[in-house]
């Protein structure tokens, strides 16, 4: 009886808890943290790739992999803490009578570096990240399932937000799925209503003060919930596959621009245009850059292309291809965002980069976090080794711009310059137009 008791709340594969007994053992938390005026979080696991892993290496090596997983997860938490397996490669902490935020932020961190150490299957070595949503209790939920389901859309969230990363569930995730579908289909229609448009952020060269070029940044003027941004719109568009028609809009549409400020007598910056990762792996990026630079007639150094480090991180063969002929047609590169992936800093030196964007979550915070300090100084170094330029974004403060400029940055783009203007602002703000600051 007492084993059919098990097997009726276990994992035969792992051991596990099953969905049943995390359930329960939740119910349990909660109860216990009512009555102490204690939180209780809940840590959703998903495991980033493993489909890929169990369809190349086959299901009785995926199964191993996962009982590895499930002991390290075991090893990661306190004997109080419950590790279940919901199914496939998902999994379920519950940390009971934590203080704050900062207990399952720290187990978070933790299970993903227990994770992250190489596992030996069959003579290979497997490396396996994880994204994880966390959900607490009573801030997020009173009780189990929608405690599930909000660290389950936060999970999604940290997916959205390049893997191997954890994410805390916030109210805005709750657009529920039919919303999701309106967003979706308005957004497919969003080109063609002419709902797209773009502002442009000016990048200083702090020593002369002068414009040396301008980031194209796309916005979306929803015709019934105003602005949406594009931190909202452009994962939806990207696991849509709509970013590949929306990518190449904005690649036109800036090249339409310039052509229009060149006929109108100005000289305009070079353009910094953003691309997804999508649009490097499935998309045909040069294809369209070509055909838009055709199209008005312009030079290749019109505009330069910005690329995240963590689209480089994951398809490193295909993408170095494209990126190579990207550059042999004289497209300059940036990295974008650097210093916030996993950075293999071995890509940097095979890949055809011209320039890095330091993250501006990196700028926000030297002068409370001297580790924030620490790695914007060794980017800005690392930079000036490899001999590419150096552009601190999200200088918000003269603080910021000196700390920057003292360790060899003079490239900035930040509020403390200008905010995103439109391309009537940004071409008055050149030489002769109103000063820069007006718009700041
Ligand atoms: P990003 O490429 O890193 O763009 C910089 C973002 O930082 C912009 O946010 C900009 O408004 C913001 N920013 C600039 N200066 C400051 C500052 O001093 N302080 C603060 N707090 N923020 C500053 P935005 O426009 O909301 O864009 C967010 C992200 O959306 C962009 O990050 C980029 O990853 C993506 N994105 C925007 N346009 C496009 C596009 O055309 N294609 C693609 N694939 N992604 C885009
Ligand atoms: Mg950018
Ligand atoms: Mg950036």
């Amino acid at each position: 009886e007492e084993q059919l008791q098990h097997q009726a709340y276990h994992d035969p594969l792992t051991g596990l808890p099953n969905r049943l007994l995390c359930n329960d053992r939740l119910e349990q938390a909660l109860k216990n943290a009512a009555r102490l005026e204690q939180s209780v979080a809940v840590l959703f696991l998903d495991l980033d790739r493993f489909k890929h892993i169990n369809d190349s290496m086959g299901h009785p090596l995926g199964d191993q992999l996962l009982i590895s997983v499930a002991d390290r997860l075991n090893s990661a938490v306190r004997h109080a803490d419950t590790v279940s397996r919901l199914g496939g490669d998902e999994f379920i902490i519950i940390l009971q009578s934590i203080e704050g935020p900062q207990t399952p932020a720290m187990i978070a961190k933790k299970v993903q570096d227990a994770l992250a150490q190489p596992i030996m299957l069959s003579a290979q070595e497997i490396v396996i990240t994880t994204s994880i949503g966390i959900s607490l209790y009573p801030e997020h939920g009173e009780n189990a399932e929608t405690l599930i389901k909000n660290a389950d859309a936060a999970m999604y969230q940290a997916k959205r937000k390049g893997r191997s990363t954890y994410a805390f569930y916030t109210p805005d995730l709750t657009l529920s799925s039919s919303e999701w579908l309106d967003l979706e289909s308005t957004l497919r229609r969003a080109i063609s209503r002419e709902e797209l448009y773009l502002e442009y952020q000016p990048q200083i060269d702090l020593n002369s003060g002068e414009m040396l070029g301008a980031e194209a940044l796309l916005r979306w003027h929803h015709p019934e919930r105003g602005r949406i941004s594009p931190a909202k719109f452009i994962p939806l568009a990207e696991e849509t596959g709509l970013i590949l028609d929306i990518g190449h809009w904005v690649l036109e549409q800036s090249c339409r621009q310039i052509r229009e400020w060149l006929q109108q007598g100005y000289q305009p910056p070079r353009i910094a245009v953003n691309v997804s990762s999508i649009q490097i792996s499935r998309g045909d990026i040069l294809g369209s850059v070509l055909q838009a630079l055709k199209k008005y007639d312009l030079p290749a150094s019109s505009i330069e292309l910005e690329i995240t480090e963590n689209c480089i991180v994951e398809h490193t063969e295909q993408s170095k291809r494209v990126l190579q002929a990207l550059q042999d047609h004289g497209i300059n590169l940036a990295i974008d965002d650097f210093g916030t992936g996993y950075s293999s800093l071995a890509y940097l030196k095979q890949l055809p980069i011209n320039k890095l964007k330091i993250d501006r979550s990196l700028i926000a915070d030297i002068h409370r976090d001297r580790n924030d300090e620490a790695i914007a100084r060794a980017v800005i170094m690392l930079g000036e080794l490899l001999e590419l330029d150096i552009v601190a974004e999200g200088i918000e403060n003269s603080e910021q711009q000196h700390f920057i400029l003292k360790h060899g940055c003079h490239i900035a783009q930040g509020f403390l310059f200008s905010r995103p203007v439109s391309a009537d602002q940004l071409i008055g703000m050149l030489p002769g137009g109103p000063h820069l600051k007006e718009h700041a």
